[in-house]
């Protein structure tokens, strides 16, 4: 429970007050970088490949990543993330960046060695991806503040070292699309947040790094491994 996120803060725009968000679906885009599905040997998918992380997997900027006992194979992958500020079902792609109410920097940590069990056997990620401490998610920026959020650049250092640098200009399936495209399966709720997927670059952390996540004009999200 130590250091679980219960809320998401939007900071307010023009000096109104912060919009506060209690954290809901984490909603996750799997291989949405061509050149990441290759690196682990993936095909590029044709529809966006969807699987969930839950929300008590959440840690802010300032915590520390566990490494379960389970797992000898922990990788970082740095993602944008989306907070979904109202409520939508089958939201038309034009319409889907007015359902985005702040943008951050996330980590989808993944035990890289129980997910490729789980890949063999044809059996569900949640546990590769579910652990507690699993969601390191930066502070947010307000929507209305990004020109462009397919547009920026996003980084991973560990220990000061450039190990992720992507552009989120990348995607296979762009924010828009992936917005309207998870609405057609789930009623997007305020405080659901979209993890859009992670470029090249990932690998394993070990006690003691330090990870930071950055994208371009975002606070950088800073973790450490227990
Ligand atoms: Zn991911």
């Amino acid at each position: 429970m130590q250091g679980m996120m219960e809320e998401c803060r939007i900071p307010g725009q023009n000096g109104s007050e912060d919009a506060v968000f209690r954290p809901g679906k984490l909603i996750c885009i799997g291989r949405n970088y061509a050149k990441h599905a290759a690196e682990l040997g993936n095909t590029v998918p044709t529809v966006p490949m969807i699987f969930l992380k839950p929300a008590s997997s959440l840690i802010p900027s300032g915590g520390l990543i566990e490494i379960p006992e389970a797992s000898n194979d922990v990788h970082h992958e740095v993602e944008l993330v989306c907070l979904i500020g109202q409520a939508g079902k089958n939201i038309p792609e034009d319409e889907a960046l007015e359902y985005v109410a702040g943008y951050a920097v996330g980590l989808d940590m993944t035990a890289r060695d129980i997910q490729q069990r789980a890949k063999e056997k044809g059996h569900p990620w949640s546990v590769a991806k579910g652990f507690d401490t699993f969601a390191p998610l930066g502070r947010f920026v307000a929507a209305s503040s990004i020109e462009d959020a397919q547009e920026l650049s996003i980084q991973l250092r560990i220990n000061g070292s450039l190990r992720q640098d992507g552009h989120t200009s990348d995607m296979i399936f762009p924010l828009r699309h992936l917005i309207a495209y998870t609405s057609t399966i789930f009623t997007l709720m305020p405080g659901d947040l979209l993890f859009t997927g992670t470029p090249e670059g990932v690998g394993p952390v070990a006690s003691g790094d330090r990870l930071e996540a950055q994208v371009e004009g975002f606070p950088v999200l800073t973790v450490d491994v227990h």
